[in-house]
């Protein structure tokens, strides 16, 4: 026997989403799709281009001309280049927001994240269940997935975290890339963070939001392994 399972992952900006989606499918052999590095890509590719983000037009445009793949477990490809680390610096959020806000770009965006879901590509394993059941699927993160892109998902989880543990863990994540911005402190990301957000609970379009059927995860005073074992366990639960 085999079973699709799909995991919606949403939460604030550095709440640890992406850390513990990404060793979840892992774990489970799942595929993994990181629905804010698409939005990050568009961004890099206008900045790129010399393109207004605030120009809606030419910013669908743009997303529209975007081949986005993810070749590998965290990697990221704009029109067949590696953009991994390019699309994580301070520039791509502080012009992201106009862009996660453009109906266009998000319509795009989400039937090719719907795509990737459907794909139940070869490579996604998947794991035994009860020496019987095959369970294959995905865990895919963002602000809209258990919302708007998968609301049928087989278990959503919406992750929060204090606004300070989530700076500082976003500080500690660029110090050790070495991509700390000019006199970046963890104060300037707490501000930079809460900007973020508030753009993303407010926007008209597919705000960040609780789905009513997703568990609420505290991950404030927890490490990314218990963060993980925590939906792991949700998912036995639920088959
Ligand atoms: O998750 P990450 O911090 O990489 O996302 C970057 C930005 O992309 C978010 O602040 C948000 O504006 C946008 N985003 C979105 N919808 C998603 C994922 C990300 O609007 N599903």
């Amino acid at each position: 026997m085999s079973r699709l399972f799909r995991i919606a992952i949403d939460g604030p900006a550095a709440s640890g989403k992406s850390t513990t989606a990404k060793l979840l499918a892992k774990k489970l052999g799942f595929g993994y799709i990181d629905s804010g590095a698409m939005y990050r890509a568009v961004t890099l590719k206008c900045l790129e281009q010399g393109v207004q983000v605030t120009n809606d037009a030419k910013v669908k445009q743009t997303a529209n001309s975007a081949q986005i793949r993810f070749p590998s477990l965290g990697k990221v490809e704009l029109d067949g280049q590696d953009v991994s680390d390019a699309i994580r610096t301070s520039r791509i959020v502080q012009n992201i927001s106009p862009i996660a806000s453009n109906p266009g770009v998000r319509a795009t965006l989400a039937n090719q994240q719907r795509a990737l879901a459907r794909a139940n590509d070869p490579a996604w394993r998947g794991f035994l269940f009860k020496q019987s059941t095959q369970v294959r699927g995905v865990v895919m993160d963002g602000r809209d997935i258990g919302t708007v892109i998968l609301p049928d998902a087989e278990l959503k989880v919406f992750i929060v975290a204090d606004a300070r543990v989530r700076a500082q863990r976003r500080f500690d994540e660029l110090a050790s890339k070495n991509a700390l911005g000019e006199g970046e402190t963890v104060d300037a990301i707490a501000k930079d963070l809460a900007a973020r957000d508030e753009a993303d609970r407010t926007r008209a379009v597919s705000p960040l939001k609780k789905a009513e059927d997703a568990v609420e995860l505290d991950t404030s005073d927890k490490t990314i392994d218990e963060q993980v074992a925590a939906i792991e366990q949700m998912v036995y639960d639920r088959l």
